[in-house]
């Protein structure tokens, strides 16, 4: 008789929960996903997945449904503020797939949860909310605030910046709020000027800079436009602003700029938080992932990233022929601290960096970005399956 597959809970259904589920199905575990939310509904605008990511994606079989739901971005451009005028450009598209192994999408957040939900054989459990863990050395229980319990042989908190199974690993520690907020939103193309010809663009400032990339085959232009405010420190994917707050807080820049901000339907506001490296991960039983392991800054463009690196990381060592769970938990985050803590520090570094007033310290940065594509392979050229099998 074949041992009864190991049953795996997953608390949390975003990005790094889903595609846990499917990479662990595939492994031919039991797998339950379980999430607070009362419907399925993933707003909050975009996220941009790179080679790193779509390593793992392509791995689990979703890579050319991503793709399909996707617009790949063929080049990177910095604008100045005030006068529109790109000042460092570098082709992406086919240029970044031969270079680091993989394209470079934009995608709305709806899109990418459909596709993983279509790739999920289950539905996630809804209207749970963990507020519980207690682990023996035979099972996990996780309890919910509804008051139900349910046992597992694995948990994985995947349940974001406020994980409530990360209390049960690291105790109690306090998300760090940047200082700043953002204004998120899609605008159809035809109502932002030049956007039919965006590839990943940046128009940079003096205490204020702005993200925008075409999503949905080039229908649409998501932005994320960031602006200090110490003030303003709600953290909710559907808090809402009014379009002419972002256009206020962006006076006096390019047209293309506030013409964009001004034409959008909806405006999403985000509060910016993120938390200290942790040191301890996992447990025997239990471990964190994605934004619940090491919640970062979006100035890299890699939360979501590194949370399908550590599935790709999480499933390979549970399988590994010889690793008990105790022990493929501990490999899982050896191989994971240090890389996504230097991704969680350098996304603090690059926000400053991004909003320099103009003068030599702008100057000394434009010709840093000469050198962009070589500072970030080690970002978006990483292989997560190398990395874990140098290990093996
Ligand atoms: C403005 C902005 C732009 C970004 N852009 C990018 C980008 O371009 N590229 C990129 O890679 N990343 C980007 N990110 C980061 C990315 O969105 C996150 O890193 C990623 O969504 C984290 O996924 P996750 O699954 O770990 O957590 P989440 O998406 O936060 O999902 C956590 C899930 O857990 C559930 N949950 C929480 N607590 C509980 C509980 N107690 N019980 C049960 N369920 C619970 C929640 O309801 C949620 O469904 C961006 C983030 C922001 C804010």
């Amino acid at each position: 008789m074949s041992p009864s597959p190991l049953r795996v809970a997953i608390v949390g259904s975003g990005i790094g929960g889903l595609t846990t589920a499917i990479a662990l199905q595939q492994k031919g575990f039991q797998v339950d996903v379980y999430d607070q939310a009362s419907e399925l509904s993933e707003i909050g605008a975009a996220v941009s997945i790179g080679g790193n990511g779509m390593r793992v994606l392509d791995a689990i079989g979703i890579g050319q449904a991503i793709r399909d739901a996707s617009s790949n971005l063929q080049r990177i451009e910095f604008h100045h503020w005030q006068t529109g005028e790109i000042f460092y450009e570098h082709p992406m598209g086919d240029w970044y797939d031969e270079h680091f192994g993989g394209p470079f999408l934009g995608i709305h957040r709806a899109d990418f949860h459909r596709v993983l939900l279509e790739g999920y054989a289950g539905q996630p459990k809804l209207g749970r909310r963990a507020v519980a863990v207690n682990e023996s050395p035979d099972g996990v229980e996780v309890e919910f605030a509804d008051g139900s319990k349910v046992e597992a042989d694995l948990l994985i908190g995947a349940d974001g910046l406020r994980s409530a199974v990360r209390q049960h690993v690291t105790g109690p520690d306090e998300a760090v709020f940047s200082g700043m907020t953002c204004f998120r939103g899609v605008v159809p193309v035809d109502k932002v000027p030049g956007g039919d010809k965006f590839g990943l663009t940046f128009f940079l400032g003096p205490n204020r800079h702005l993200v925008c990339y075409p999503v949905r085959g080039g229908e649409g232009i998501n932005f994320v436009a960031y602006v200090p405010d110490p003030d303003w420190t709600l953290e909710s994917w559907s808090a809402k602003a009014e379009p002419a707050e972002a256009v206020a807080a962006f006076e006096g820049w390019t047209d293309t700029v506030t013409t964009m901000l001004g034409n959008v339907e909806e405006t999403g506001r985000w509060a910016l938080y993120d938390r200290e490296p942790l040191r301890k991960w996992s447990t025997d039983r239990v471990t964190l992932l994605g934004d619940a392991a090491h919640p970062m800054l979006p100035h890299a463009g890699q939360g979501s990233n590194q949370a399908l690196e550590d599935v790709g990381a999480l499933a390979t060592y549970l399988t590994a022929d010889g690793l008990g769970v105790a022990e493929a938990l501990q490999r899982y985050e050896q191989v994971r601290k240090a890389r996504t803590r230097q991704i969680q520090l350098g996304s603090r570094g690059n926000a400053t960096c991004f909003q320099l007033p103009d003068g030599p310290a702008t100057e000394e940065r434009n010709a840093r970005l000469l050198s962009l594509p070589d500072n970030v392979a080690w970002i978006h050229g990483y292989d997560v399956f190398t990395a874990v099998q140098e290990t093996l």
